[in-house]
Order: structure tokens, then C-alpha cells, then sequence
């Protein structure tokens, strides 16, 4: 991956704004992608940096560190589409005219009311995991904390997506449902996608239990939003978990091997089922909750983090 920075924001964080860009995207003049770590930013902790979730932090903070991120990337004029992550496997098609009162699903900028600064949507209206797009000068914008951001990019068709896949919506198979919403509704050919897999929690910090194996292996069902019938077989075959021997870092209680998800690679491989070239798909291999001065991490925080963003948006075409 490639590390950019944008110039540091007066009044925020005296450090710079850093994001990371994939290889294989950055070539492609028409796309624009940024996957932002936690430096820059006006958040302070247990959000401290470039905070976009107005879950744990000041709505004001949350809503000009949404700015900071588009204004690195030259976007702040552009309206940002979202949804509502729920860990489903549902994929959303963003289209302008269908879409009513979008533009301020992703709010960056908080209104002045009677001296007090207020955000006038704190939520998505819209509830999916993945958003998908043709239409340009549209950024689309999900943020992560441990969760693997998928971003997807038809060249040939110049469409894009970006999915949120932790562990719920991968054992619901949003890789899967996402290569097939662009296929269904683009005619985007899957060994034509360029796919880059970003930072997320690694197999060396994913413990789980054993019930989420079960899930994997269609042994047990979520109770609500069940796995898709027909997608529970390649859900199984995806999955890759691994037994690690206790290790001095944690506690002495369990002297067992213990369960890891391994989140890589499970979605490589449903890329792979669903059609993607394996030299089409990048994974940044950049563990959140090892690197918790860079990415916020729910797990190595205890919940008690922010999120930070991935954009993604289509310029329009050269005259
Ligand atoms: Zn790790």
C-alpha cells in the first residue's frame, strides 16, 4: 500500500492526516479511494485522531474530521452517500434520483442552531453493508474499527463499491452478495473487478468462540438475518480459522489453543468463489489491533474507539 498526507488541519491534532491507497487502484485516473488511519483529526480520547462515528465522541469533532478526510482528497464540495452498517450481507445501489435526501446521510459540517452546534442526521436512513455506484462526483463513505474494508472497481464499466465485512457480515457472505449485486445490476464481469481488502483485525488478534465457527459451518443460524440458503455452502468453504497456542500475552487462565478467525483470508477466498481474479485482489495485511497508534480497533479498546473512514468516489471524465 501507499501512505499519503495531507496537510495538518489548523486546530486539529498537530499531526498530519495519513491514509493509504492500494497499488493496483491508484492508477486509474478517474478513481478516487482513500483508506484514512487515525492520525490528523480533532477527537480526543478514547477517539483521540480522525474519529468519524458519532458514537463515543462530540458530534462536532466526528462531523469536521469527516471534513478533514474529504478535504485530503480534494472531495469536500462532493455529497457523500452512506448506509446504516448493520453486519448484514446487504448490498445498496446509490442512485441519485431514487435516493431522497441523501446528500446529508454523511454529514460533515455541523449547523449553528440557537449557539449550539447540531447535526441534523445523526443517522444513515438507509440500513446495508455494502454501496455501490456508477454515478460521479458522488463519494461513498463507510467507517471501520476492526471490521475489513472491501473496495471494488469495475474499470471496464467504471463502477464502484465498498463493503463492510466483520465477522458477522462475512459469515453472512457480503463479498459474495456484493460481486453478485455488481454482476446483477451493472453486468460487471467478476474477473474484471480489481478488489483491494484493507486493514482490519488479523488472525493473530481475532479469537472467537466456538459458536462462530458453527455459524461458519451452517451448524447454527444468526436469529435475525439468517445466512442465505444458497450462499451457506460457500460461506463454509470461505472460512479459515486456526488454533493458536497460548501465548505470554494473555491471561494465564487458558493454557489451551484457542480459536482465531482468520478475516483476510475467508474473504479472499469468497472473491475468489465468487469470480475474482486472485491476481486482482490486494490485501493490505495491516492488523487494526496491532496497530492501534494507526487504526482504531474495537477489540484492542474494548469497544471504547472510534471508527475511521474509507472513501471511495468516480471523478468525472476527462473532457
Ligand atoms: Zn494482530
Amino acid at each position: 500500500m501507499i501512505e499519503q498526507q495531507a496537510a495538518p488541519a489548523r486546530g486539529a491534532s498537530s499531526s498530519p492526516v495519513r491514509y493509504l491507497q492500494f497499488e493496483h487502484l491508484i492508477q486509474f485516473p478517474t478513481l478516487v479511494h482513500a483508506i484514512f488511519t487515525r492520525h490528523g483529526g480533532y477527537s480526543q480520547p478514547p477517539c483521540a485522531g480522525l474519529n468519524v462515528s458519532f458514537k463515543e465522541d462530540r458530534p462536532e469533532a466526528a462531523a469536521a474530521n469527516r471534513w478533514l478526510a474529504l478535504q485530503a482528497l480534494g472531495l469536500e464540495t462532493w455529497p457523500c452517500a452512506t448506509v446504516w452498517q448493520i453486519h448484514s450481507a446487504e448490498v445498496a445501489l446509490f442512485a441519485s434520483e431514487q435516493w431522497e435526501d441523501w446528500s446529508s446521510d454523511w454529514p460533515y459540517r455541523a449547523l449553528q442552531v440557537a449557539g449550539h452546534e447540531v447535526i441534523w442526521t445523526p443517522r444513515p436512513r438507509r440500513r446495508a453493508d455494502a454501496i455501490m455506484t456508477a454515478e460521479r462526483k458522488v463519494v461513498l463513505a463507510l467507517s471501520f474499527a476492526d471490521c475489513l474494508p472491501l473496495l471494488f472497481y469495475d474499470p471496464q464499466r467504471q463502477v464502484i463499491a465498498l463493503a463492510h465485512a466483520g465477522w458477522r457480515g462475512t459469515a453472512r457472505g457480503i463479498a459474495l452478495t456484493t460481486v453478485e449485486a455488481l454482476r446483477r445490476q451493472f453486468g460487471c464481469a467478476p474477473e474484471e473487478l480489481l478488489v483491494g481488502i484493507g486493514p482490519g483485525i488479523g488472525v493473530c488478534c481475532y479469537a472467537v468462540d466456538e459458536p462462530v465457527r458453527e455459524l461458519f459451518y451452517g451448524r447454527r443460524d444468526f436469529t435475525e438475518l439468517p445466512v442465505r440458503p444458497d450462499l451457506r455452502n460457500l460461506v463454509a468453504e470461505s472460512a479459515v480459522f486456526s488454533l493458536v497456542p497460548p501465548s505470554g500475552e494473555r491471561p494465564a487462565a487458558s493454557s489451551e489453543p484457542q480459536l482465531h478467525l482468520d478475516l483476510w483470508e475467508t474473504n479472499r477466498r469468497q472473491l475468489l468463489l465468487a469470480g475474482v481474479k486472485a491476481e486482482h485482489i490486494a490485501l493490505a495485511g495491516l492488523c487494526t489491533a496491532c496497530h492501534q497508534q494507526d487504526f482504531f480497533s474495537y477489540r484492542a479498546e474494548q469497544g471504547r474507539t472510534g471508527r475511521f473512514p474509507v472513501l471511495m468516489a468516480l471523478r468525472p471524465e476527462e473532457a
